[in-house]
């Protein structure tokens, strides 16, 4: 997808935080061993030296450059497994001294084969997710400051329990569903009049994700239909589908709050369709009954959305209470 400029540099700089932070640690790393043997340095010397006489041998096209490069390299092979040995019979991993990657499979050069590495891909879609949740209330939940006693202890008629144990039930799956995220499996559907807390559930949610490295898109249907509205007519050069289509959780918030529009619809059913087939999870949240999703949407859409796991929010407006 195209990124714009300001995504591609803070992922960049990102990727070479990360270098610097792993060649800083193998420094200190490198010091506190040469610290604490002596010896390990010397080797280290004599490692290179067997290097340069190799090099030496080669650049000055010896007959006998082939032996000395020989003797060189089982020298080498000694002197290796003699630091090995210093280093754990001092107590350290034995590979401590070696260069440290976060990505193995690019030594954290961002780029495999002349592609963009996986790593790099996350980067660009962490930066990209911030930057659409700019201007969300995402700082403000968390799973701490969600207050079960705004729910009373009254049974709810419809759910049949106490409206502060259903609630509590809630506020537990989602804590779950947040420290089990990997970025695959299913999703939630969040369903409950206005003001009984999907959206803070859902947003505490998203800050602990997001924590954990992950990207994620909050928005609410009827911003996002507005703003893939405004791309799919070549009037914003973003590509907002690609990425709520492949970022690690999307939440939608507010379905139903849309403008009723066929091409909404389909938009709708692309999103939707588009993660569960790749296993991405997603959380829905609606003020919408049932039945009322049933009429709005259609089977293939609804089906998709009663798959993920259903929550039920119950409860009186929270907001009105002071
Ligand atoms: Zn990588």
């Amino acid at each position: 997808m195209p990124y714009s400029k300001k995504i591609l540099d803070t992922a960049l700089e990102r990727l070479e935080r990360r270098k610097l932070g792993n060649k800083l640690t193998a420094e200190r790393r490198h010091a506190e061993v040469c610290a604490a043997i002596p010896e390990y340095g010397a080797l280290e010397l004599s490692l290179a030296d067997t290097m340069t006489r190799s090099i030496a041998a080669m650049a000055e096209r010896r007959t006998d450059s082939q032996e000395i490069i020989a003797k060189a390299l089982e020298e080498n092979a000694l002197i290796q497994q003699k630091m090995a040995r210093l280093l754990t019979g001092s107590g350290f991993p034995e590979n401590y001294t070696a260069p440290i990657y976060t990505c193995e499979k690019c030594r954290d050069s961002g780029s495999v084969d002349g592609r963009w590495c996986d790593c790099f891909t996350k980067l660009l879609n962490v930066a990209a997710s911030e930057e659409l949740n700019a201007s969300s209330p995402l700082k403000l939940c968390t799973f701490d400051s969600f207050d079960l006693s705004l729910y009373p202890e009254t049974v709810d008629p419809v759910i049949g329990e106490k409206q502060r144990t259903v609630m509590e039930n809630n506020l537990n799956d989602c804590v779950k569903f947040a420290e089990s995220f990997n970025g695959s499996g299913c999703g939630l559907l969040m369903l409950g009049d206005t003001g009984l807390g999907k959206t803070h559930l859902s947003l505490a949610i998203a800050n602990a994700v997001i924590k954990s490295g992950y990207s994620v898109v909050y928005n609410s249907t009827p911003e996002l239909m507005r703003q893939l509205d405004k791309e799919f007519f070549g009037r914003a050069d973003t590509d907002t589908m690609q990425l709520i289509t492949s970022c690690d959780l999307l939440i939608l918030d507010d379905l139903g709050a849309e403008t009723k529009s066929d091409r909404y619809i389909s938009m709708l059913y692309e999103i939707v369709n588009s993660r569960q087939n790749r296993q991405i999870p997603m959380i829905v949240n609606s003020n919408l009954a049932v039945e009322e999703i049933k009429n709005r949407y259609q089977d293939r859409i609804w089906s998709r959305l009663f798959s993920l796991r259903v929550l039920l929010f119950c409860g009186s407006d929270n907001r009105l209470k002071t």
